[in-house]
């Protein structure tokens, strides 16, 4: 596994460079948090990072050289130092027993005699127990050891937990670098781009699936059919029931982002400011039937977002069929 300058996304340049300084100045510490939204490639930057200090022949930018015994170890996934905790394929969190066994790793002196790397990615999946079971090794990790703990900011995570790591938060990239970015790989007209980028909450990577993926489709016709079903022409039932299962989550999320976009035009935010730049006709009828409605769903569509981002015991067609009725009533 070559990691070069161009495989790091450019939003992450000033964290590497950031790392590399705490190196030079013999100032890393046991404990890394890199805390920032999904989509970021955050797990890029912790395996950069990783490899760099175990590879023999770093490139002058600091960079794993890709060829050195450590490097071809690491991209086997045979590097006896190089440690990634992550979910288990059938599982749903990272288990006591993964991080039982990697605390009784870092009793040892490392194998090759250089860095030890531990990456916990993502580390608000530990349960308690296996949160728990880190708290000693967090605060004496043993010698040359660096844990690097990826964290999403939509996931909280035990104080305890927090509080043992130099936290390093990554923001998303501006508008205009997250542009940038997406133009150089899609063929995508600029308006959809952007579309995708605002609708990702401007993570590229995010978007990047958005536009390779038939989501945008499927968005466009969740909405074209709210429309349809606001005017008392489609049948709210008929138009969840076309959803598949993956598709409850980011149907919340699309009327959730008609609803930021209507409350931003009642406050004569610019047109070219809104998320939804395809639907401004919707958006402005939203936005002239402001009302105790109006509030009702959006306060039904937080807590739809809240239970399905925390709670697995929920039915979501139920709850995108229950958000329908109550946008329909907004209208009538
Ligand atoms: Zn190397």
């Amino acid at each position: 596994m070559l990691i070069s300058n161009n495989t790091l996304h450019p939003w992450l340049e000033k964290h590497w460079q950031q790392v590399l300084s705490l190196k030079e100045q013999a100032r890393l510490p046991h404990a890394l948090m890199l805390r920032g939204a999904d989509g970021l490639g955050i797990e890029q930057l912790a395996s950069v990072i990783g490899t760099s200090l175990l590879c023999k022949e770093p490139t002058i930018e600091g960079f794993s050289c890709g060829h050195c015994s450590d490097c071809l170890l690491v991209a086997a996934g045979t590097h006896p130092d190089y440690h990634l905790i992550t979910v288990a394929e059938d599982k749903k969190l990272i288990s006591v027993d993964q991080i039982r066994a990697l605390v009784k790793v870092c009793m040892e002196r490392p194998h090759q005699g250089g860095y030890r790397i531990v990456i916990i990615e993502p580390c608000s999946s530990m349960n308690i127990s296996a949160a728990n079971a880190l708290l000693k090794t967090l605060e004496e990790p043993g010698d040359n050891t660096l844990l690097i703990l990826v964290s999403s900011t939509t996931n909280s995570l035990p104080a305890t937990i927090r509080s043992r790591c130099q936290l390093m938060s990554i923001n998303v990239p501006t508008e205009t670098e997250g542009m940038n970015w997406l133009i150089k790989r899609h063929l995508d007209d600029k308006l959809t781009i952007l579309l995708a980028l605002r609708l990702s909450k401007h993570a590229p990577l995010e978007a990047l699936t958005l536009l390779t993926s038939e989501q945008l489709h499927v968005r466009q016709s969740f909405i074209t059919g709210m429309a349809r079903a606001a005017e008392g022409h489609l049948d709210p039932i008929k138009l969840v029931a076309k959803l598949k299962k993956d598709d409850f989550a980011s149907s919340i999320e699309w009327m959730y982002s008609l609803a930021l976009d209507a409350q931003k035009l009642s406050h004569k935010v610019a047109k070219e400011k809104l998320i939804n730049n395809d639907h401004f006709s919707l958006i402005q009828k939203l936005a002239s039937k402001m009302s105790n409605r109006f509030d009702v769903w959006v306060e039904h569509l937080l807590e739809a977002r809240r239970l399905m981002a925390t709670t697995s015991n929920i039915n979501p067609q139920l709850i995108t069929e229950n958000l329908m009725f109550r946008w329909i009533a907004i209208f009538k």
